[in-house]
This record gives C-alpha cells, sequence and structure tokens, in this order.
C-alpha cells in the first residue's frame, strides 16, 4: 500500500491569555491511499486541530510547534504540507483540489448567497481549468452522485433552501468536486438524527468505494468507526494512546482508555436504561495536563507510582496495533471501569 498522508510527532500550541495549551501534543499518524482512518476521541482530545493542521486552517492563535505533514497527491510527489504558506499557491490547490472537508455544519463550507451549483463550479473551474459548460455540467452529475433529487433543478438552489440532510450531501458534493485523494471528515454526522446519520454513512461509504479516496473520519462515536473505517487511531488529551485495525481495536483493545470508550457505545438490541455508560472522571483541564499517564486520573487500572509519575512509551503489537500505556498487552481479561 502506497503511504498518502503521514504526520510524524505534531505538536499545535494555542497561546491564549491564561497560558499555552497543547492541544496536539506529538500524534504520528498514517493514511494509505484509499484507506480509511477513524479517529475517535471525545471532545478536546485534538482531533480537528490535527485536521486543521492538515489542512493549514488552524486558527490564528495556534502554532504547529514541531513535526512534519507530508501529503503525495501524486505517485512520487511529496509535499511537506507543514513548510507551506497557509494562503500560498500550492496551498490553495491542496486544498479542495487534492484533501476535501466536510464539516459537522455545512454551512462552514457551503456559502449562504451562492447556489449550490455556482459554489461547485468555482471549485471546479479553479482547480480543473475547464470551462462554464463542463463544469455545470460536472456540477449536475455530483449532486447526482450524492443522489440528490432532481440534481438539473438542484443545481441553482441555494442551502438554505435545503434540508440538513440535503445541505450534508451538498457539502459532500462540493468536497469531492476535484476527485480529491483525502476526504477529511470532522464529525460530519453528529448533528443528524439517527436515520439521516444512516443515509450520510451509507452515502459516503458507497462514494469511497467508487471513487477510492481515502478517509480521515473524525468522530467521538465508536459506534460511527465500526461501520466505515479500516484502522482506527484512539485520541486522548492531544496525544494517539491506541491504533489498530477496526477489528484488533474492537475484540482486542489494549489501552483502558479504549475500553471504557467501546463500554459506552450503545449497543444493539440492549435495555435503554444500560445503553450510555459515561466514563468517569472529567477530561483534565488543559492548561495542567497530569503528570504521568496524562489518563491516570481516570484510569481503572492506574498503578500509583508508576502511571502518575512516568509517562508510558508506545508499545507495538502485530498487525500493525500499538498502545501508550504501561500495562498494554498485560491488562486483566475482564473489563474494568
Ligand atoms: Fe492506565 Fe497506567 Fe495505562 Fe495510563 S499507563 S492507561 S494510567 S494503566
Ligand atoms: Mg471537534
Amino acid at each position: 500500500p502506497e503511504r498518502l498522508l503521514e504526520l510524524d510527532d505534531v505538536h499545535v500550541h494555542f497561546s491564549m491569555r491564561e497560558g499555552l495549551v497543547k492541544a496536539v501534543n506529538g500524534v504520528s499518524y498514517h493514511v494509505d491511499r484509499g484507506e480509511v482512518l477513524g479517529i475517535v476521541g471525545e471532545s478536546g482530545s485534538g482531533k480537528s486541530v490535527t485536521a486543521r493542521a492538515i489542512m493549514r486552517l488552524l486558527a490564528k492563535n495556534a502554532i504547529q510547534a514541531s513535526g512534519h505533514i507530508r501529503f503525495r497527491p501524486e505517485q512520487g510527489k511529496e509535499v511537506e504540507i507543514s513548510s507551506l504558506p497557509r494562503d500560498g499557491r500550492k496551498m490553495r490547490e491542496l486544498r479542495g483540489g487534492h484533501i476535501g472537508m466536510i464539516f459537522q455544519e455545512p454551512m462552514t463550507a457551503l456559502s449562504p448567497v451562492h447556489s449550490i451549483g455556482t459554489q461547485i463550479m468555482r471549485t471546479v473551474m479553479l482547480h480543473k481549468r475547464v470551462g462554464k459548460e463542463a463544469a455545470r455540467a460536472r456540477a449536475i452529475e455530483l449532486l447526482e452522485k450524492v443522489q440528490l433529487p432532481k440534481p438539473s433543478e438542484m443545481v441553482d438552489r441555494y442551502p438554505h433552501q435545503l434540508s440538513g440532510g440535503m445541505r450534508q450531501r451538498a457539502m459532500i458534493a462540493l468536497a469531492l468536486s476535484c476527485d480529491p485523494a483525502l476526504l477529511i471528515a470532522d464529525e460530519p454526522t453528529t448533528a443528524l438524527d439517527v436515520t439521516t446519520e444512516a443515509q450520510i454513512l451509507e452515502l459516503l461509504k458507497s462514494l469511497q468505494e467508487e471513487m477510492g479516496m481515502a478517509i480521515v473520519f473524525i468522530t467521538h462515536n465508536f459506534g460511527v468507526v465500526a461501520d466505515i473505517a479500516d484502522r482506527v487511531a484512539v485520541m486522548y488529551l492531544g496525544r494517539i494512546v491506541e491504533t489498530g485495525s477496526v477489528d484488533d481495536i474492537f475484540y482486542q483493545p489494549k489501552h483502558p482508555y479504549t475500553r471504557a470508550l467501546l463500554q459506552s457505545i450503545p449497543r444493539l438490541g440492549q435495555a435503554p436504561v444500560h445503553r450510555l455508560k459515561t466514563i468517569p472522571g472529567m477530561v483534565p483541564d488543559p492548561f495542567n495536563a497530569p503528570r504521568g499517564c496524562s489518563f491516570h486520573p481516570r484510569c481503572a487500572y492506574s498503578v500509583a507510582g508508576r502511571c502518575d509519575v512516568y509517562a508510558p512509551d508506545v508499545k507495538r503489537f502485530p498487525d500493525d496495533q500499538s498502545a501508550r500505556c504501561h500495562l498494554a498487552g498485560e491488562l486483566p481479561e475482564e473489563v474494568v471501569l
């Protein structure tokens, strides 16, 4: 498999009046061409910030303090994204052209004052250097691909004339308009009702199979990841604490945090009372990350004198599974919360 995207020890800091927040604290992951990587974690774990670093769309008070982000838009061509000027030509070419992005809120990506068609046409004309007519045909074709009804009428509609689910589809059409090698999906189904969420996931899966793009799928919902991802990375407080294939993560989780998250998935057929167990303890204060293992204040397995003093290294297991925990590989079989 060919590497498409590689993050190597990425650190992102925000300077705030209250101090420095280390939102992303040494994240490394990779995505192969055509692969779907699910990134799971609670809000504040640094999932979105990492994604924005890939797009060079970080807030003004953020700095990528160190690390590398390498992207291969085409075979044999490598771009070091972290060294590109944020608003330069190269980055604008990548953004929208080779890397598409979809969000929880479609209006983050869609303009309210232009028709859906105009927005897709602009993107296509910018990146593919085609004329107006070809771009309009492409827009209609895309609206059909995302299964919007009557694409040739839909193309002239404005975002406010569409329902939430339809707007989501329009945003997907826009993100995929230039046939990107990578789609970054940041909680694209989180705001939707369960039925619409299932439909959008189905759509993304079939588009992925048809168009073959890789996806970085960010979510706080493990159930969604099981549905769409090939591999999973679990994030906690700005770090990846476990990675592995979907099967290994689900059936043989090696990190206590992954276990705890898995416990909180609503399971089919389970009585509603038992449906949502929350993980004990709050996400810690980002200004004062705990000493030692950052998960230790919430960890049921924490060993005093070890976990609260020494930060664990990454331990590696067969099939590319790894976990950042002193006890990874030695956790008792039964699940403790
Ligand atoms: Fe828990 Fe210790 Fe592992 Fe951290 S290193 S996850 S505190 S067992
Ligand atoms: Mg987020």
